[in-house]
């Protein structure tokens, strides 16, 4: 069994050439942009007008000022501003020359083609030429594409941008007992919750699921369906029989396809069976059949080799909160994830039996990390939890 730092190590440490495609912006929202992007323009590219009211030079303080041009958005001014004069002008309108200032509209009377300021104007309502942005400066990280990202993009005039390609991953779920959400339980069953609850993931990562199914506890039936999920995926999931009973086939019929193991049991909970290995450019996980054991190791280490695929470190997003009542443990040996629910500066820590306890998480909305060698978190201590 390894420490989860060295599964992480191993995970981050496969050297792969993932491919990359470019994207309509309309479909770039959560992929993963792989280089900066620099601004080929200098923003605004203009001095525009950040009102709308009237251009005038600031140190003219005339008691009224000849409109000599209307300027919209979209406009070339014609005329330069001098004393006693001003443009009009409306928000996102070019500055005319020799102005340096708006008297906002609602500040000033119009009478017989002359403003006439009432109210004294502090402001200067102009966005300077690149006050925003200068050409050349870097805009964005290489990361996954949020919906003010795509904005950004736009606003530099991109149409389309460079991501990683989504990888495939096929899900294959095994155990005899499983039966389809729809289908009728006889004696002995339980409804396949993994299935889905993986394909979700795998969605909710940016991915691209495939799902084959229930594979029932034969040798011969689980080699066939890896050999063809290995053949049309990226990454291959596949739920339980990757512990010690008899019929846990999943560790043996990978390596009968091809795989090397790159690790077997790591010092987590829940999740201790995880198996992660290799077969030329393809990865498989064979992750525990326990349904919160399985969504644990896919939010872990599923998801940190898809963003390392992809050239980037996953770094989930944590929240800090003070514990609302101690936790405490014996067995220190492996890390264990905690169901918990964030609720304001508070993290509660919810009922949960463990991993097969699925409809725990129906409350939670964060996982707790408590490293291996901690015995006891403190009522008042502030850990840090992921989002789930
Ligand atoms: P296993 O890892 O195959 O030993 O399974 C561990 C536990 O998880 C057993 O109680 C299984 O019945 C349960 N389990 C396995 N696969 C699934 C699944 N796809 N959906 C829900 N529970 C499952
Ligand atoms: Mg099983």
């Amino acid at each position: 069994m390894i420490k989860i730092d060295k599964a992480m190590e191993i995970i981050k440490s496969q050297q792969i050439n993932w491919p990359t495609e470019r994207v309509q912006l309309i479909d770039a929202l959560g992929r993963i942009m792989v280089n900066g992007i620099t601004s080929p323009l200098d923003s605004p590219p203009f001095a525009k007008a950040a009102m709308d009211g009237y251009a005038i030079n600031s140190t003219d303080n005339s008691i009224k000022y000849q409109i000599i041009e209307i300027i919209g958005a979209g406009d070339n001014p014609s005329k330069t501003v001098i004393g006693g004069t001003c443009s009009k002008i409306m928000t996102g309108a070019m500055m005319p020359g020799g102005a340096d200032k708006i008297i906002r509209v609602e500040f000033a009377d119009e009478r017989d083609g002359y403003a006439v300021p009432h109210t004294p104007e502090p402001a200067g309502n102009v966005i300077a030429k690149a006050e925003n942005l200068e050409a050349g400066d870097l805009v964005l990280n290489p990361g996954r594409l949020a919906a003010k990202d795509i904005g950004i993009i736009a606003s530099l005039g991109f149409p389309e941008v460079e991501v990683s390609k989504r990888p495939v991953i096929g899900v294959l779920t095994t155990g005899s007992e499983l039966k389809n959400p729809g289908e009728k339980l006889e004696s002995g069953q339980i409804y396949n919750s993994n299935g889905l609850q993986m394909t979700a993931q795998i969605a909710s990562a940016g991915c691209i699921p495939k799902y084959y199914g229930i594979i029932v506890d034969d040798r011969n039936a689980l080699s066939n369906a890896v050999a063809k999920a290995f053949s049309e995926c990226d990454i291959v999931l596949l739920s339980g029989g990757v512990s010690k009973g008899d019929y846990d086939y999943v560790p043996e019929v990978l390596e009968e396809n091809g795989m090397q193991t790159l690790f077997h049991r790591v010092a987590i909970k829940p999740g201790r069976p995880l198996l992660f290995g290799r077969k030329d450019d393809k990865f498989v996980f064979g992750l525990p059949g326990n349904p919160v054991s399985t969504f644990v190791t896919f939010e872990v280490f599923v998801k940190t080799l898809i963003y390392h695929l992809s050239g980037l470190d996953y770094n989930p997003t944590l929240y800090k909160g003070k514990l609302s009542k101690k936790v405490k443990r014996r067995d220190t040996e492996r890390t264990e994830f905690y169901p918990v629910i964030i609720r304001g500066g508070n993290i509660e820590p919810i009922k949960y039996l463990g991993s097969s306890h699925l409809n725990a998480m129906a409350e939670a909305n964060g996982m707790m990390t408590i490293p291996n060698g901690i015995a006891e978190f403190k009522e008042g201590e502030t850990v840090s939890v992921r989002s789930i």
